[in-house]
């Protein structure tokens, strides 16, 4: 590292410890020039989620773009701290999942939290995201829904 004070090059570290609830490493280092001290924090850059389409194209993952899908479905039946956790949610998701998702992935993660949220705005993402062409589509994914959803009766 260069020194601040006289720019050599030159230093050791003379402590390390964690800082920032562990997010990063905040060490002491001593110019072997100067003799002064001087503090570099090292962190982990963050990793971003690549985002791979159907059509082979990449993409880097859009929170934001993500968020106004979700919301254009879910308004004004969901609140915005449902739809941030739910976007957060599955940013963290993707990202244990590894720097590249597909983009049909994302879909899912979404359709998932939606079905159990709220089967309208569900019904509603799924229109736009599964391409729905007619009332046929929604009767299917209703039926669905409800196999899946509701109490089995004997
Ligand atoms: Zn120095």
């Amino acid at each position: 590292m260069q020194c601040p004070y006289c720019r050599a090059n030159d230093d050791k570290v003379v402590d390390s410890r964690l800082a920032d609830e562990a997010a990063a490493i905040r060490r002491r280092r001593e110019c072997l020039a100067c003799g002064r001290r001087f503090t570099t924090y090292e962190r982990v850059e963050d990793v971003p989620v690549v985002v791979r389409k159907r059509s082979g194209e990449t993409e880097p993952f859009d929170r934001a773009k993500l968020r106004a899908g979700i919301e254009r479905a879910a308004t004004p039946r969901l609140d915005e701290t449902t739809l941030d956790t739910m976007v957060a949610e599955i940013e963290e998701e993707l990202r244990t999942e590894g720097a590249e998702v597909a983009s049909d992935r994302v879909g899912m993660a979404v359709l998932e939290r939606l079905r159990a949220l709220d089967p309208v705005a569900y019904l509603r993402f799924a229109s736009v995201y599964k391409g729905f062409e007619d009332l046929a589509d929604f009767e299917r994914e209703v039926g669905e829904l409800q196999k899946t959803t509701a109490p089995k009766r004997r």
